[in-house]
């Protein structure tokens, strides 16, 4: 069995769910993993924010967005019959959403405001699928996603019930189900955050063990830099699950980060696929050795460094625990840490509780903060072994205040913090000395500089 998920511009209109479904219609067994069309969850968002605000226009939101998906009914059809059934499914569910303006709003109602983009998108889905002939099921995410207490993946819980779920089926060959959505230990409807879709299917292919988990979105798989700052990225081919992991976190939106691990415990490749254009290859992320060198660059904006100096930390122990413990009591991950013998600087990209955190690290040293950082992320295998690389890399960045580097920490990785003003030289630059230097030094013997 495989685990297709597609993503919310690839399910952004009733063309392309037409797309989508005609993707998925081979006689391969497979369960797609669906996100809410594109823009729903975002204004699902603000109708939650209406409603905890107690603001009556939550409703008119409401409406405004049931006219969206009443147009999407209309085209997505072909037949009267099939228009008045998804005319009745869609107002069902915002008739729920509209039954929260007449009691008091709770976290759990929040959530399973949230739960009705993928709900919609699925049951859309599966009553096309009906029209056109084709035979699927939904299955029904709340019946085997949950988390634990701690909001982490019940695997145990979800392998068991999904197993279960489609052992009774057994001549289902396409099944669909929404990405995002679980139940919490209590057994109340949550999510996986958002952008958790990927996650979702990531852990649908471990629990049942699939050939392989495809990642449909709308790019052609990572690029070995950001499109958005630099010209002619390419798309990499082959990625180890580490150097995905990597480039997933620092950056690159294609992929939620943690989709990552499932796939890797589970030893399942993961395929990065373009809806638009299904022929190419896209990236395949597997735990086959790969070749050696740098492979991508990657930025991480809203970065805020802290530096804690003091003569204490002069060659005693239990330091670092201490101000790490006063991270992990806030719940903030640190990103890149760097030290010296008598200060350390680390990262963080949640600033939620950066007082608190900044006046309980005051009991230890002196705290500095710079904020609007950005983490540079140079990604590949065995890149150590690579002097070269280096030395290029510190070439590349010579006009770059460089605020900290990791380097060593895995031989995935070389991370470069500096100023976001800089984000945009030092991704260029990076590009032009890591890939692109046969065309850099051939420019340079024909100009005089
Ligand atoms: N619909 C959810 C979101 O927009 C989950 C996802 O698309 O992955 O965050
Ligand atoms: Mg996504």
């Amino acid at each position: 069995m495989i685990v297709m998920k597609f993503g919310g511009t690839s399910v952004g209109s009733p063309e392309r769910i037409r797309s989508v479904v005609n993707l998925v219609n081979d006689d391969k067994p497979k369960i797609v993993v669906l996100s809410a069309m594109s823009g729903t969850t975002n204004a699902l968002v603000k109708i939650s924010e209406l409603f905890y605000a107690g603001n009556k226009s939550a409703v008119a939101e409401i409406d405004q967005l049931e006219d969206k998906y009443k147009v999407v009914v209309s085209e997505l059809y072909g037949t009267e019959e099939y228009r008045n059934r998804g005319t009745g499914l869609i107002r069902e569910r915002f008739d729920l959403l509209r039954s929260f303006s007449r009691r008091p709003f709770t976290a759990v109602d929040e959530c399973t405001i949230l739960a009705q983009g993928e709900l919609l998108s699925t049951a859309l889905t599966r009553l096309y699928c009906e029209e056109s002939g084709i035979a699927s099921m939904l299955l029904p995410a709340l019946n085997f996603m949950r988390i634990d207490r701690n909001g982490e993946p019940d695997s145990y819980y979800i392998k068991e019930q999904i197993n279960r779920e489609l052992e009774s089926c057994p001549d289902v060959k396409l099944f669909i189900t929404q990405g995002f959505i679980c139940r919490d230990a209590n057994g109340e409807i949550s999510n996986l955050k958002r952008g958790g879709s990927d996650y979702s299917a990531s852990l649908i292919g471990k629990a049942i063990n699939a050939e392989e988990i495809q990642i449909w979105t709308d790019i052609d798989g990572f690029h070995n830099n950001d499109p958005r700052y630099v010209k002619n990225t390419k798309a990499i081919r082959e990625l180890s699950f580490s150097e995905a992991a990597e480039l997933a976190y620092f950056g690159a939106k294609i992929l939620h980060p943690a989709c990552v691990w499932p796939a890797q415990e589970a030893n399942i490749p993961l395929l990065l696929k373009n809806t638009m254009e299904p022929e190419a290859p896209g990236t395949v992320i597997s735990s086959k050795a790969v070749d050696e060198g740098i492979k991508a660059i990657a930025a991480k904006d809203n970065i805020t460094a802290i530096k804690i100096k003091s003569g204490r930390m002069l060659m005693a122990y239990g330091f670092l625990r201490k101000v790490f413990e006063v991270f992990e009591s806030y719940r903030t991950p640190i990103d890149m840490i760097t030290t010296s013998e008598i200060a350390v600087s680390l990262t963080i990209d949640s600033t939620v509780h950066l007082d608190k955190i900044i006046q309980e690290l005051q009991l230890y040293g002196n705290v500095g903060i710079d904020r609007r950082m950005t983490i540079i992320c140079i990604v590949g295998n065995n890149i150590m072994n690579s002097k070269e690389s280096i030395a290029k890399i510190f070439k590349a960045l010579k006009n770059v205040p460089v605020r900290m580097i990791s380097y060593g920490g895995s031989r995935h990785n070389i991370s470069i913090l500096t100023d976001s003003e800089y984000k945009a030289e030092a991704l260029n630059r990076l590009s032009e000395y890591l890939f692109m230097d046969e065309h850099r030094s051939r420019h340079k013997r024909h100009s005089s500089d």
